[in-house]
């Protein structure tokens, strides 16, 4: 009997895997899609992550796969600089790093598949959960068979079809609902002059709207633009489709940055992709012999980049708490319960960083909704900048170090 299926390869499931599976626990990693690149995968990894990698031994594979480093981030309110913060922003510490997620995952499968004990079934949907009595004992794949196995662990993302199979469910968190208050519209442009020399995460507020660039790992100039619920531009009422981006954007940035998006006349660079964002947690997290980890738990924000470091640090903490039942050929008693305290465990700090993530989102919806307070802002920059980004600085703390201290200790 396979001891644990894995549905969904994404950083919470692809890192699990390779965890158990090297300390000799039978690993089946079933993953939807054939191809890693086959749909927009985020980059940004805060020092929390980083750490994360360093703790799974998967450094080495971080820095082989593209990846850029970011140099500074700098904030823009209505054409004037507010304010620049150089990276690292810690005094000791590594800077936020892009990394390509594709050949990260596909590298940590590819390691995995030294380890005997590890099976990759790509191209396949874990489509059904199968009970015995009021336990999950196995799984049913789209290719038909059916699976036996002491744990499912659902790493299917924040969409997680696997949820509603558990009878989970997803609560948006009161201190959590501004962070839906937003879509984002993604382009992919060529590499831009202003980000040529160094890598900087572009943050512009402009006559009420709000977008931001930086360059990815591979080279080009991701431009994400907020579509905010709470006016009249959300993707439902926007014919954002048919929208002349290229001319909207121009419109509303910095001379200095508008004279170089006249430059990217190809039309297809200008077609974006929606994602909605969508922000929950899961009051409860398992059943017996079923665990919800990563996205399909707690869905995160885009907003300053925790989704893929929460994913790695919930399997640092799953991978403690299973690894010795799992070697030991522990029961359902045992198991079950232990399922219970990785919720316990990661539940405060996801909880903080969807708050913090709000947060930050609210100071960008205050400067929309009020003309005035981007109008003092632009024109005092100089002055009120330095205090502004102090504040900043203080709120990125724990969304950058983490809220707790992670480390793999099996
Ligand atoms: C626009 C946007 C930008 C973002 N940018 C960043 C960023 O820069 N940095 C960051 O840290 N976070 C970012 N995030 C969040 C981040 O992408 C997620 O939090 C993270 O990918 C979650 O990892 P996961 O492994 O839990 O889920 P996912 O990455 O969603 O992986 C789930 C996997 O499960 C597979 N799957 C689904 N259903 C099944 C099934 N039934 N059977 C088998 N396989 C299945 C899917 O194909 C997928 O590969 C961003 C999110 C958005 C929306």
């Amino acid at each position: 009997m396979t001891q644990v299926v894995i549905a969904g390869a994404g950083p919470t499931g692809a890192c699990l895997a390779l965890l158990l599976a090297e300390r000799g626990i039978d690993v089946m990693l079933v993953e939807a899609a054939k191809r890693f690149d086959r749909q927009f995968r985020g980059q940004a990894l805060m020092p929390s992550g980083l750490d994360a990698l360093k703790e799974m031994d998967l450094s080495t594979i971080a820095e082989t796969v593209p990846h850029q480093q970011l140099n500074a981030w700098e904030f823009w309110i209505e054409s004037k600089l507010l304010f620049r913060a150089d990276e690292p922003i810690e005094a000791e510490g590594p800077p936020c790093t892009l990394l390509s997620q594709p050949e990260f995952l596909a590298a940590v499968v590819e390691r995995a598949k030294a380890c005997s004990n590890f099976e990759f079934v790509p191209g396949t949907t874990v489509q059904g959960l199968e009970k015995t009595g009021d336990r999950i004992t196995g799984v049913t794949l789209s290719d038909g068979r059916q699976i036996a196995t002491a744990l499912v662990i659902a790493a299917d993302g924040r969409n997680s079809s696997l949820r509603s199979k558990a009878d989970l469910m997803l609560e948006q968190q009161s201190e959590t609902k501004g962070n839906s208050s937003i879509d984002v519209l993604w382009f992919s442009l060529p590499n831009l002059p202003p980000v040529r020399k160094e890598n900087v995460f572009y943050a512009i507020v402009e006559n009420g709207h709000s977008f931001g660039f930086f360059r990815n790992s591979q080279n080009q100039t991701q431009l994400g633009w907020g579509l905010s619920k709470s006016s009249q531009s959300d993707a439902s009422t926007t014919n954002w489709r048919d929208t002349d981006w290229q001319q909207q954007i121009i419109d509303h940035s910095p001379h200095w940055l508008a004279q170089v998006l006249q430059t990217q006349a190809d039309p297809d660079v200008w077609k974006p992709t929606l994602f909605s964002v969508a922000v929950a947690l899961a009051p409860q997290w398992s059943q017996p012999g079923f665990l919800l980890l990563g996205d399909a738990a707690h869905p995160m924000s885009p907003v300053r980049a925790q989704g893929i470091n929460m994913a790695f640090r919930d399997a640092i903490v799953a991978a403690n708490h299973l690894v010795p039942l799992l070697q030991s050929n522990a029961d359902a008693t045992q198991l079950d319960p232990a399922l219970a305290e990785i919720q316990a465990e990661r539940e405060p700090e996801i909880r903080r960083a969807q708050a913090l993530q709000a947060a930050e989102l609210a100071q960008g919806e205050l400067l929309h909704n009020y003309p005035i307070l981007r109008w003092g802002a632009s024109q005092f920059a100089p002055i009120v900048g330095l205090g502004v980004k102090q504040s900043w600085l203080r709120r990125q703390q724990q969304l950058r170090l983490g809220v707790v201290q992670v480390e793999l200790k099996v």
